[in-house]
């Protein structure tokens, strides 16, 4: 009972003075003007008006009303890019401008089957929840019919190549739960989803199933991009859901014969126009030297693209917001980028860097967000010793707030193109235990993202851009690859 009381005295003192646990720290020691630590005070504030004011959830929850889906060439990409130009107007954005880029066009259609069927031709029953693979052919209109061999590995897969020919290959290998960051997971894994369908097609298979790329077990599959080689036969290509897969997999394992029918209405289009997304916030000395902060605009036909990648290209709208909202101009200038594409081609990432080639000397430092608006960790970074120290020092001054991370690795798939002119490239990173239960699946809506975790995220961000577009000496460039 005494202990009872205690906890109610300790959670009325809380409610009643929030601040008390939060605040105390200690004043900071004076700092040398220009010097990293001299911006610890400011780089408190930007977190703390971030998770106080921050409008990344609410402006990302409107976009996924407005256009929830974004695949490269659809209507949706379309009125989003329309919507985004507004958006960046309307919140006094300087030298907003949409910048051309050409994009494949894909699109899924409205009939995707997968069933399982016994000896006499029947149904089993069993239910085979599927998406196509982005890019993925069609079947036939009444659907392929083949038996199934199901593979863990390549090497089983060439083991077994005499059994492929006219058989639908079941990729069935899981991601490694083993791994501290599912990337890692998924790297390992998403081979089976972006060459299932040539090494089966090579073999004389003629369909590729895939086991979705999920750190989950349940009945939404997961789409994402597959390739395909100018050299062998397109075979079609579809992910079932991790249930799905099991599903599927035990009853191989009675050994009776089991054939699939699969039908896919998916269709290739002309190559359309559509554009990168700009705007920014001018700097005050240097304006012709650039921060880049983006994330892509485009996202997979299933869901919102809230966490991939609607949540990324909030926050890097939010850094020139919040910042403009705080009256501090750098001096350098914060470029926001909405990049078109990255799922399925890169275009835009490629048509930014070819189109500002002649100013790449100018580029600072090049910020994505795209591993999801969980909560923030800290960043990654391909810096060279000197940059990365100064980047290790920023990130030291959100500790406080649990932003501590600045490891070396990627920076961010649409920002690649400008390492090879010596941008530093940093990526956002954000806790990575959920994201995979929900990355290109239907589940990716905007009630999976946390209001605090993504407007803290977008803080980082901001604080971070910031301070590398304010300091007097500009961050040292990396030496461009030898390769
Ligand atoms: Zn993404």
């Amino acid at each position: 009972m005494k202990t009872l009381l205690f906890h109610l005295w300790l959670a009325h003192a809380w409610c009643a003075n929030p601040g008390t646990f939060d605040d105390q720290a200690q004043p900071p020691p004076p700092a040398e003007e220009g010097r990293v630590e001299s911006y610890r005070e400011v780089v408190q504030r930007i977190l703390k008006t971030s998770l106080r004011e921050g409008q990344a959830y609410s402006r990302l929850a409107r976009l996924c009303e407005v256009a929830p889906h974004r695949l490269s060439g659809s209507p949706g990409a379309e009125k989003a890019i329309q919507w985004m130009k507004q958006e960046m107007e309307s919140a006094g954005f300087e030298n907003v401008r949409l910048e051309s880029c050409q994009v494949p066009h894909w699109v899924r259609g409205s009939v995707e089957e997968l069933v399982a069927l016994g000896e006499d031709g029947k149904p089993l029953g069993v239910s085979l929840p599927i998406l196509a693979l982005g890019g993925s052919v069609p079947t036939a209109e009444a659907g392929l019919v083949a038996e199934v061999l199901e593979v863990k590995s390549w090497e089983e897969l060439e083991a077994r190549k005499d059994e492929v020919p006219g058989r639908i290959v079941f990729y069935n290998r899981p991601m490694e739960q083993g791994h501290f960051s599912t990337f890692r997971a998924y790297g390992g894994a998403v081979d089976q989803r972006s060459r299932g369908a040539i090494e089966a097609a090579k073999l004389g298979g003629v369909a590729a199933v895939v086991r979705s790329m999920s750190t989950r077990l349940d009945d939404f599959p997961h789409t994402g991009s597959m390739a395909y080689d100018d050299d062998v036969e397109r075979i079609p290509g579809a992910a079932v859901s991790t249930l799905g897969a099991d599903r599927l997999s035990r009853l191989l394992a009675t050994g009776k014969p089991v054939k699939l029918r699969l039908k896919l209405s998916c269709e290739w289009f002309e190559e359309k126009e559509s554009f990168n997304v700009i705007g920014e916030l001018v700097g005050r000395e240097h304006p012709e030297q650039v921060v880049v902060v983006g994330g892509h605009f485009d996202a997979w036909d299933v869901g919102h693209g809230a966490h991939d990648d609607g949540g990324g290209c909030i926050q890097s709208f939010e850094v020139v917001r919040l910042l403009s909202s705080l009256d501090l101009k750098p001096r350098r200038t914060i470029r926001a980028v909405m990049f078109m594409n990255e799922e399925n081609g890169v275009r835009g990432g490629r048509a930014y860097h070819h189109q500002h080639f002649e100013e790449m000397d100018q580029h600072v430092m090049a910020l994505e967000s795209d591993r999801g608006s969980f909560v923030p960790r800290g960043f990654t970074s391909d810096a060279n010793p000197e940059a990365m120290a100064v980047l290790q020092e920023i990130v030291g001054l959100m500790e406080e707030a649990g932003i501590h991370l600045m490891n070396p690795g990627y920076g961010g798939v649409d920002i690649s193109p400008m390492r090879a002119n010596g941008v530093v490239t940093v990526g956002l990173l954000p806790d990575s235990q959920r994201y995979f239960d929900l990355h290109h699946s239907a589940r990716d809506t905007i009630d999976q993202v946390s209001p605090r975790e993504i407007n803290l995220g977008a803080g980082a961000m901001a604080a971070l851009c910031y301070v590398v577009a304010d300091l007097p000496e500009t961050l040292r460039r990396n030496v461009v690859d030898e390769e």
